[in-house]
C-alpha cells in the first residue's frame, strides 16, 4: 500500500519500530522527562514566546479544535470564524454548540482570504479570530502574516488550527502573533491518530484559566497544573507520546523545522511539476497552495473524481484522499505528508497516465 492521504500517513521506519514495545507506566520521572521534552521541544519548533506552555490532550484533532474553543472563549466574547471549507465550518459549529457569538467569514471555497475581507471587521469589538493554517478539504494555505497583523492592532485572541500545516507550511507564533495552535499526532508528525496538542502563549494561559472551563476532561488549568511535574491529569496515548519524543528529538537534529518545511515543499512542488499535461487542474492556485496537500480536478468531461479514487485504490492499492460533501464527485487529494519516497511519487504519476490510456481519467 502507497497512502498520499492527509491522515493517517505513513510513518517512519523508526516511529514503527517504537509502536512494537510494550506501554511502559508513566506515572514516573522518566516519563515526566520526555514529556519535558515533547514540550520544549513543540514550543521550538512553533518558535512559541518565552513562557509558553503546550496541552497534550488524547483525542484527535478535533478534540483541541473543542478544547480550545471551550477554554479559551465565552459567551462574553465576540469572534470572527474563517469557513473556506469543511474545518473551517468545522469552527463555525463549535461556536454555535459552546453558545460563543461569531460572525463567520465564509469565503467561496478556493478563494484566498484577503485584506478586504477583514477591512470591515475593523474596531468593531472583536475579542478572538479563529482560522485553519490550512484548510485541508481545499489545500488552501491562508496568509497567516496578514490575519496576525489584523489581530495584533485589533486586540483579537488568534486560535489557529494547525493540525495539518504544522511542518509542512511555515509557522511562527511569535511572527504571526498566534495565541493558542493546535496540531496532531496523525498529520505532518506521521505517528499513530490518537492525540492532539496545543502550544499556548502567555495571553493564551491566562485566559484559560480566567475561563476555568466547567467541564472535567477538557479542563485546560487542570493539564497545565500537571504539565509542571510533566504528567497529564489523566492516561494519555502513552505509546504515541514515546513515538513522539523520537520523532521530535530526530527533526531536531536533522535540520529543525526549516527543514522538514523545506522537505514538503520540495515534495509539493515535485508532484506539481510531474502532473502537468495531465488531465488534472489544481482547485488552489500554486501561490495560494499549501505544501501538505494539492486538490485536483479531473478537467475531461464524465469523469468522476470518486471513482478515480476507488480504482487507484482497488486497482493498484494506492490511496489517495477523496474528498467529501459537494465536492466528493469533483476533487480528489493528494497529500505530501508523512514519509513519502520520491519513487511512490512516480508511481502515482504512471498510474495516473495509465489511468487515462484505459480512458478513466
Ligand atoms: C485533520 C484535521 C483536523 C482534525 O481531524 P481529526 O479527524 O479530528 O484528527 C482538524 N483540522 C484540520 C485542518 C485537519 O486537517
Amino acid at each position: 500500500m502507497i497512502n498520499f492521504t492527509v491522515g493517517p500517513v505513513q510513518m517512519d521506519d523508526e516511529t514503527r519500530n517504537l509502536g512494537s514495545n510494550q506501554i511502559p507506566y508513566f506515572r514516573t520521572s522518566e516519563f515526566s522527562t520526555l514529556m519535558k521534552e515533547n514540550e520544549a521541544l513543540l514550543c521550538k519548533f512553533m518558535d512559541a514566546p518565552d513562557s509558553s506552555r503546550v496541552i497534550f490532550l488524547t483525542g484527535s484533532g478535533t478534540a483541541s479544535m473543542e478544547g480550545g474553543v471551550m477554554n479559551f472563549f465565552t459567551p462574553e466574547d465576540k469572534v470572527l470564524v474563517v469557513n473556506g471549507g469543511s474545518f473551517g465550518h468545522r469552527l463555525v459549529e463549535l461556536c454555535q454548540i459552546h453558545d460563543i457569538p461569531y460572525t463567520e467569514i465564509k469565503l467561496d471555497v478556493g478563494t484566498q482570504l484577503t485584506e478586504e475581507h477583514l477591512k470591515c471587521y475593523e474596531n468593531q469589538n472583536y475579542t478572538g479570530f479563529l482560522i485553519q493554517l490550512c484548510e485541508t478539504s481545499t489545500g488552501i494555505l491562508y496568509d497567516m502574516n496578514l490575519v496576525g497583523k489584523f489581530c495584533k492592532e485589533n486586540g483579537l485572541f488568534l486560535f489557529v488550527d494547525a493540525v495539518s500545516g504544522f511542518m509542512a507550511d511555515e509557522l511562527s507564533m511569535k511572527k504571526m502573533h498566534i495565541n493558542a495552535v493546535i496540531t496532531g499526532s496523525q498529520k505532518a508528525l506521521a505517528l499513530p491518530p490518537s492525540m492532539s496538542f496545543t502550544v499556548m502563549d502567555q495571553v493564551a494561559i491566562n485566559r484559560c484559566k480566567q475561563i476555568n472551563v466547567r467541564n472535567l476532561y477538557f479542563n485546560y488549568p487542570d493539564y497545565l497544573l500537571n504539565g509542571e511535574r510533566g504528567q497529564t491529569p489523566f492516561t494519555p496515548a502513552v505509546g504515541t507520546l514515546i513515538q513522539l519524543n523520537e520523532k521530535l528529538k530526530r527533526i531536531d537534529s536533522s535540520g529543525g523545522i526549516i527543514n522538514q518545511n523545506r522537505i514538503a515543499k520540495e515534495r509539493a512542488e515535485y508532484f506539481r511539476t510531474q502532473i502537468e499535461g495531465l488531465p488534472l487542474k489544481m482547485f488552489m492556485s500554486n501561490k495560494d497552495s499549501s505544501n501538505c496537500v494539492t486538490a485536483l480536478m479531473p478537467t475531461k468531461p464524465g469523469v468522476n473524481a470518486h471513482k478515480v479514487f476507488e480504482i487507484i485504490k482497488d486497482e493498484y492499492g494506492i490511496w489517495i484522499c477523496p474528498n467529501a460533501g459537494e465536492m466528493a464527485e469533483k476533487v480528489f487529494r493528494v497529500g505530501h505528508i508523512g514519509s513519502i519516497k520520491k519513487e511512490e511519487i512516480d508511481t502515482l504519476i504512471s498510474v495516473f497516465k495509465e489511468l487515462v490510456k484505459r480512458e478513466i481519467l
